[in-house]
């Protein structure tokens, strides 16, 4: 059988995807196009709603081509009942999906493209426009044996595998990294010991948890990447305040200033929210301000778009599209042109 793994949303949806095409080959599953396949599985993303509707879109011309619909990742109840009644069937994992499609339980191998790593899942932070607390629980860390057992076993796949002139990467996972529960400067410290050429990289990170320790291991660990990604969302308190992001512009300003003193080649990146229901154009400007100062080699700018279930939603969404378009334009341009 052909099948096709269509992706939303975050790094943690990439890792499960390239697990799940693993698992599905391994079951004898041939990887294949949106045309030829005959079985797609959406694993579907929490906070892009706009995406999810695309996709629910495209759902009744691949059901009319004859091809079978699943479901998984972020998918709320609402969504879950939305999705059956299209004839489109969820799957929580690998065992329930076994367990659908009458396979015997497989073990897979993870492959030296797989670098994904999650050492978390779950989210305890409630920003008030996500709905990741809801659909995957709440923060659980996995135990520093099983990451080291994991990265150990992807290193040696690196060491049989070409990779040009660049190095391997090894990219941690977690909503919130810095809250790993075993001490995420630890972490670091024990697989940057690890032998072997590679690169340790890790997302994502919330500027209200990133310690002193995590800093200093970002500088004195040769092989940590010094490109670090840094959410911001906005630059007005106000609006940090309604989005429950519980830092200030100048906390965070000053978290910058401690990573750039500490790690002089530090590159950041961001993700930015424009169009949060409130932000007047002095907000925005706050924004402006404080990606001026910063100096983002990168950032991820989503037009804010409600998410039924989210604490926001309730706020509605009243600042029109076209103004969120020319806000986005006005970072774009800002951060991520002319690089
Ligand atoms: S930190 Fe905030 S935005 Fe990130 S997953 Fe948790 S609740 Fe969502």
């Amino acid at each position: 059988m052909k099948f096709l793994v269509e992706t939303i949303g975050c790094q943690q949806n990439e890792y499960d995807a390239s697990r799940l095409a693993i698992f599905l080959k391994s079951a004898g599953f041939i990887k294949s196009t949106a045309k030829e396949a005959g079985v797609i599985f959406i694993l579907a993303c929490s906070v892009r709603q706009m995406a999810v509707d695309r996709i629910i879109g495209r759902i009744r011309n691949w059901q009319r081509d004859g091809k079978k619909i699943y479901i998984t990742a972020c998918v709320t109840d609402d969504d879950k009942k939305k999705f059956t009644k299209k004839g489109v069937t969820y799957f929580k994992d690998f065992d329930e999906l076994s367990n659908i499609l009458g396979l015997k339980a497989i073990s897979y191998k993870l492959t030296a493209d797989s670098c994904y790593v999650p050492i978390m899942t779950g989210c305890n932070n409630f920003c008030s426009y996500c709905i990741v607390p809801y659909t995957r629980g709440r923060e659980k860390s996995r135990s520093t044996n099983e990451i080291i057992k994991e990265v150990t076993q992807l290193i040696s796949n690196f060491s049989t595998v070409q990779y040009g002139s660049e190095k391997p990467k090894i990219i941690l996972l977690g909503q919130n990294v810095n809250s790993y529960e075993y001490g995420f400067a630890e972490l670091l410290k024990k697989i940057n010991d690890l032998p072997g050429d590679f690169i340790i990289s890790f997302m994502s990170n919330h500027p209200k948890d990133m310690k002193a320790d995590v800093i200093d291991a970002i500088a004195k660990l040769p092989k940590v990447n010094k490109e670090i990604h840094l959410p911001l969302q906005a630059g007005s308190d106000k609006i940090l305040k309604a989005m429950n992001r519980p830092y200030t512009a100048e906390e965070y300003l000053r978290l910058v200033e401690s990573l750039k003193s500490k790690v002089p080649k530090v590159k950041l990146t961001t993700d930015i929210i424009v169009g949060f229901p409130g932000e007047t154009e002095e907000d925005f400007q706050q924004t402006v301000k404080v990606c001026k100062k910063v100096g983002f080699s990168l950032a991820y700018i989503n037009k804010y778009s409600p998410r039924k279930g989210t604490a926001s939603y309730k706020l509605g969404d009243p600042i029109a599209w076209s103004e969120k378009q020319r806000r986005w334009k006005i970072l774009d341009n800002l951060i991520n042109k002319n690089k």
